[in-house]
Formats: structure tokens, C-alpha cells, sequence
């Protein structure tokens, strides 16, 4: 098994990682303990489900997409490109020290600014990656200027010891809900829901789309069962995860969340465009995850749901304020496009990351409504299958759910 998942690694994902690049001052070592942990847990779960064997490793791919990899015979590969790893702690160190933010200049001001999006009034296709962040958001073609546009970018973040404690506890809690996220699909049989009914069956094209983004949200549902778990293993095992002001570890948390999901579509253009054949919204996703927390929460320690519910939201606001002020304060001036004629600044299309207060409130509740109705109706249908009752027209009935409503440009 050891020499197919080398092969598999080395033909298809740019093999082993890197544990060192130079310049770069990320510690890529970590990686061998994550590779370690996440191993275990997998080979763990996958026993206890009868399902032969799920292996986690990560490679050299400096890409973004994670994914599971069938060997055979039920058995897994979940890969993870060190790309992610080092995407992400560049972006968290960069991000984290826009909570600062008298150190960075940013008034009240500044804020109002923000209060809208322009992206909605203008034409997402005229839109690009910005040079300075394409280590972050950007495939490459070659790992070498990855490297090397990484090393660039870091090299303007802060190092110091509150940043790296910090960083170094979000990085880790993103990775968990990677890797749970990719495991879920191998635990709820996605792998096999999507041979047998989404490619097998003569679906149309409309209900394929939704089944698929159904089984996203399962996952990432599932991944956020998963992280509070870790997460309360961790804190119970070294204290240090646990402030004696437990705000702050839900901050963290609901920071990596937001971070995460901001970089975690490969498809997109910009900040927020996403791949709406597959995925929901970044905003519908991140409730999903949380309301896979809470529920791991409500299942077993009821006494830290208010404590849950303040400091994730307080890491949600915060973290998205942040993540504003840096593209705005920082990348405006490297990107284009101006319309013509117009006298505003051009800005980053940063779809619904402020959501214009309590007047677009509505509209994302509903989108998270519509979006949980097709998660929870893909999961009755998978059920079906897993049962072998599953029939071609059950499949149709999901098209109910969004037939009736305009479909948003959100
Ligand atoms: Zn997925």
C-alpha cells in the first residue's frame, strides 16, 4: 500500500513536500506531525465503518484543492497540497495583524467605506488576481515561483510571538476542517453516491449540480462536527489552547473559518467569486461548519454554547472586517479595473463580505435557509441509496427546492 500511495503522489500531486524552501520563514515541518495525526484519525474512522483503509498525506503540489483520491477497493487517499498549508499561514499572519488596527491606520471611516459592495455594479470577468496576493489566491504553473512569490509576500508580515502563537493555532484548526471535510466524503460514501447516482443515473443537469452542492454542505457539516471535537481533545490536553478568557479560542476559531474559506474555491477570479455549479456561497458554507459545531456542542457540553455562540461571532465579524481592510487598504492600488469616467476608487469585487447591514440580512438568511434545505434533502436521497431504495425520480424532487424562487446572483 505504501509504494501505490508513493506512486499515486509522485505521478499525479508533485509527490513529497518540501520541508524547507528557502527565504521562506514557514515552518513546513509542522506538516510531518499533522501528516501524523490526521493519518491516525482516519485509519481509526475508517475501521470503525468497515471501509478497508483512508490514508492522509500531504504533497508537494503547491496548488489549493484538496480532494480524495480512490486507490481501490475501498480504499482512500486524501491529499493535501502543501500549497495550502503555506497559502495559509502567509494569509493568517497577514490578516491577524489587521486587528491592530489604530497600528494600521484605519479609522471609523475607513469602515463606512466598506459598508457596501461595489463588486455587485460591476462586471465580475473584468476582474483579476491581483499580482502581490496571487501566492494566495492564484494556481501556478511552476512551484518554483509559488515559492518564490510566497517567500515575497511573507516577507512583509509580522513574526513576532503573539502573531505566530496565534497563526500557528489557526492554522491548524483550518487544517482540521480540511481534512475532515475530505474524509466526510469518503464516511458518507460520496465517492460512491456520485458513481452511482450523480454520474450514474440520467439526471438532469440542474439536479446534479444540487445533489453535488448538497454533499458539499454535508461535508462541510460533517468537518465542523469534527474541528469542535479536535478542538476540545486539544484544549483538554494542553491548557495553553485554553485562554482563562475562552473568548478567545472561539475568536480563533471563527477567525481560521472565515480565512479558510475566503481561499478555499480554486475556481475563482477574485476574493468570493466562487464555483456555483458545486459550491454554496463562502457565507452559506462557513454556517454550515458552524452549525456542525454547535451541534458536536449541544450533543455533549451544553454549558460552552453561549460562550460558543458570542466568540464565533465576534471571530466571523472581525475576521471579515479584517480580511476588508486588508484588500482594501493594501491591494486597491495594484489592480484595475476603473470604470470610465468614474471618480471612485476601484476596489476587489468582495461579494456580500459585508452585507450591508440589516437590509441584505434577509437575503443571506434565505440563501442559508434554501441552501440547508437542499443539504438536508441530499442527505435523505444518499440515505435512500445507501439503503438501495433509491430511485431516479426521488432525484428529481430536489429541483423543488429552488424552482420556485429567483435564482440570486449572490
Ligand atoms: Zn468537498
Amino acid at each position: 500500500m505504501a509504494d501505490l500511495i508513493e506512486e499515486v503522489l509522485n505521478t499525479r500531486y508533485g509527490g513529497k513536500p518540501p520541508l524547507d524552501v528557502e527565504g521562506l520563514n514557514i515552518p513546513l515541518q509542522n506538516i510531518v506531525e499533522l501528516e501524523k495525526y490526521f493519518d491516525g484519525i482516519a485509519h481509526s474512522v475508517a475501521e470503525s465503518l468497515n471501509i478497508n483503509e483512508v490514508s492522509v498525506r500531504f504533497s508537494g503540489s503547491t496548488n489549493i484543492g484538496a480532494l480524495v483520491h480512490p486507490l481501490d477497493n475501498e480504499k482512500y487517499l486524501i491529499v493535501i497540497p502543501v500549497g495550502i498549508f503555506g497559502r495559509i499561514y502567509a494569509f493568517a499572519r497577514k490578516i491577524w495583524s489587521y486587528l491592530d488596527r489604530k497600528k494600521k491606520g484605519i479609522t471609523e471611516k475607513s469602515m463606512l467605506i466598506m459598508g457596501t459592495s461595489p463588486a455587485d455594479d460591476c462586471d465580475e470577468k473584468t476582474y483579476f488576481v491581483p499580482e502581490f496576493i496571487k501566492c494566495i489566491f492564484d494556481e501556478y504553473e511552476r512551484d518554483a515561483d509559488f515559492w518564490s512569490d510566497l517567500t515575497k509576500f511573507d516577507s512583509t508580515n509580522d513574526h513576532d510571538d503573539t502573531t505566530e502563537f496565534n497563526v500557528s493555532i489557526i492554522v491548524n484548526q483550518a487544517l482540521v476542517v480540511i481534512f475532515a471535510h475530505e474524509l466526510a466524503h469518503v464516511t458518507l460514501r460520496h465517492i460512491n453516491f456520485i458513481r452511482d447516482v450523480v454520474n450514474g443515473m440520467d439526471l438532469d443537469d440542474r439536479v446534479r449540480s444540487l445533489l453535488r452542492t448538497g454533499m458539499e454542505l454535508e461535508a462541510d457539516f460533517s468537518s465542523g462536527v469534527q474541528l469542535m471535537a479536535v478542538w476540545r481533545m486539544w484544549a483538554g490536553a494542553e491548557s495553553h489552547f485554553m485562554d482563562q478568557d475562552r473568548h478567545a479560542d472561539f475568536f480563533r476559531m471563527g477567525f481560521s473559518l472565515y480565512l479558510l474559506l475566503s481561499i478555499f474555491d480554486s475556481k475563482k477570479r477574485s476574493l468570493y467569486a466562487y464555483d456555483q455549479m458545486t459550491y454554496a456561497h463562502p457565507l452559506v458554507r462557513h454556517q454550515a461548519i458552524r452549525t456542525g459545531a454547535r451541534h458536536n456542542l449541544t450533543r455533549e457540553a451544553n454549558s460552552l454554547l453561549p460562550i460558543w455562540t458570542q466568540g464565533s461571532i465576534a471571530g466571523w465579524f472581525l475576521a471579515e472586517q479584517s480580511v476588508n481592510f486588508f484588500t482594501v487598504l493594501e491591494l486597491m492600488p495594484t489592480i484595475s479595473p476603473q470604470p470610465e469616467g468614474a471618480k471612485v476608487t476601484p476596489l476587489i469585487p468582495v461579494h456580500a463580505m459585508n452585507h450591508a447591514g440589516e437590509i441584505s440580512m434577509g437575503y443571506i438568511s434565505d440563501k442559508i435557509r434554501k441552501e440547508q434545505q437542499i443539504c438536508e434533502a441530499t442527505t435523505s436521497l444518499r440515505e435512500k441509496y445507501l439503503r438501495g431504495t433509491l430511485l431516479r425520480e426521488d432525484c428529481e424532487q430536489i429541483a423543488a427546492i429552488t424552482a420556485h424562487s429567483a435564482v440570486s446572483s449572490l
